[in-house]
């Protein structure tokens, strides 16, 4: 099962696909994890990465395609996959529908989480996250029983130096300008459907596992 899971910044995608990960066999692809990781390890990706992501831009076209393409063509993308954040773009899309021609795989879905930005904001700026294991969490709608620390691994939790109110902002319009018109493109490829993100995240998952089982 190959599926795409596209959203404004703070909706749910990580959440879900974790879950998702669990509910079936199949690989979760975050290019926001894959950034995050390379500034962690000081590469040249890192390097070039970093400022965008700051700043709540996009990382240009060319170096994401680059990362995705060669993280699609790993064996393990084959039985599956959740690609998360990947395209937000019209050219990444085109691209992707290249790589995925090359490859022989094909999208089962595309499964648009929404949220009002007028929510997006606070969930963003009370996540959290484990420094070991990723796991998220949000101070408001989903605490770790013990405040700062990890349920899953005891690890630290730490906030993304993007989730910021002001960072936000921008991220949502970049959203809207640049993501936003691969609802339609996916619309016309007949593989565009909406979840209802404003719903408690057992909700949502059970809306999306409905879906994916049809
Ligand atoms: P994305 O990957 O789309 O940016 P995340 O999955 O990281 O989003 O979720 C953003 C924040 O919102 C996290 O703190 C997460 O715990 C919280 N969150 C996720 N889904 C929901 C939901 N359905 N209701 C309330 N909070 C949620
Ligand atoms: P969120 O969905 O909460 O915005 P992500 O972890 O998916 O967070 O992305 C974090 C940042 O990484 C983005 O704001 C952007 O700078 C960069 N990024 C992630 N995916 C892409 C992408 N497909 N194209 C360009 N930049 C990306
Ligand atoms: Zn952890």
């Amino acid at each position: 099962m190959h599926i795409l899971l596209m959203g404004p910044p703070g909706a749910g995608k990580g959440t879900q696909a974790a879950n998702l990960v669990k509910e079936f066999t199949i690989s979760h692809i975050s290019t926001g994890d894959m950034f995050r990781a390379a500034i962690k390890a000081g590469t040249e990706l890192g390097k070039q990465a970093k400022a965008c992501i700051d700043a709540g831009n996009l990382v240009p076209d060319e170096i994401t395609i680059g990362i995705v393409r060669e993280r699609l063509s790993q064996d393990d993308c084959k039985k599956g996959f959740i690609l998360d954040g990947f395209p937000r773009t019209v050219e990444q899309a085109d691209a992707l529908t290249e790589i995925l021609s090359d490859l022989g795989l094909k999208l089962k879905s595309v499964l648009d989480v929404n949220v009002p930005s007028a929510d997006l904001v606070e969930r963003a700026v009370g996540r959290r996250i484990c420094k070991s294991c990723g796991a998220t969490y949000h101070i408001k709608f989903n605490p770790s029983k013990v405040e700062g620390v990890c349920d899953e691994c005891g690890g630290e939790l730490f906030q993304r130096p993007d989730d910021t109110e002001e960072t936000m902002k921008n991220r949502l319009s970049v959203y809207d300008a640049q993501t936003k018109p691969l609802i339609d493109y996916y619309t016309k490829a007949g593989l565009y459907v909406e979840v209802d993100g404003r719903q408690e995240i057992g909700k949502v998952f059970a809306d999306i596992v409905d879906i994916l089982k049809d």
